[in-house]
């Protein structure tokens, strides 16, 4: 059974109406960096669907989206550790292209990381990245963010797109988990 998320959200880390607030600004600056260009955003399945759908709104410039997947090649489920694999590619040839890449989270990095590697052979016009989440201290390989949302602290967060075991993506804010009352009442 998935539970109610009261009995292990820990604390209401962005609420509902600072992220609408922060998305909002992100389009705006997106949009006046790239005013009078086409753009190509690229968003990774399946937290960034969320990020994604709120920024296009707030995006004036013209654009297309794509959806890329990964998995990483790791040991527990709550890290990505190493290399990622792509699962699901972009549906179109990006060179020459301004592609940003709407990520929900960068944490060690290896994701971003392994997607920024395969796009960049392919001689886009310009890459970037737009990560809603931070967690900075975290990061084990160097990813170039020029758009970013909320720094966090290294603490495993949910909603807004982001998962526990793949539920509780709808929440409209970010929380924390409480792991101990998590794992302590599963199954
Ligand atoms: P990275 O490759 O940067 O270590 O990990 C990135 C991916 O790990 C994110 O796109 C996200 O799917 C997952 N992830 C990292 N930290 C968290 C977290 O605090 N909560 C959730 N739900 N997913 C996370
Ligand atoms: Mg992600
Ligand atoms: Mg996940």
């Amino acid at each position: 059974m998935v539970r109610d998320y009261h009995e292990f959200l820990g604390e209401v880390l962005v609420s509902e109406e600072d992220l609408q607030a922060r998305v909002a600004e992100l389009g705006r600056e997106i949009s006046r960096d790239f005013e009078g260009k086409e753009l190509l955003l690229v968003c990774i399945l399946r937290g960034g669907v969320l990020f994604l759908t709120d920024l296009m709104r707030h995006i004036s410039v013209p654009h297309a989206i794509e959806f890329m997947a990964v998995s990483s090649y790791g040991t527990g489920a709550r890290e990505s550790t190493g290399q990622a694999r792509i699962t699901l590619d972009v549906n179109t040839d990006i060179r020459d292209r301004h592609v940003i890449l709407v990520e929900d989270i960068v944490d060690s990095g290896h994701t971003l990381a392994s997607v920024l590697e395969l796009l960049s052979m392919r001689k886009p016009a310009s890459l970037a990245v737009c990560t809603l989440l931070d967690k900075a201290e975290r990061r084990e390989v160097e990813v170039p963010i020029l758009y970013r949302g909320f720094e966090i602290p290294n603490k495993f967060v949910f909603g807004y797109g982001l998962d526990i075991d793949e539920f509780y993506r709808n929440l409209p804010f970010i929380g924390v988990v409480d792991l101990q009352k998590y794992d302590g009442n599963a199954e």
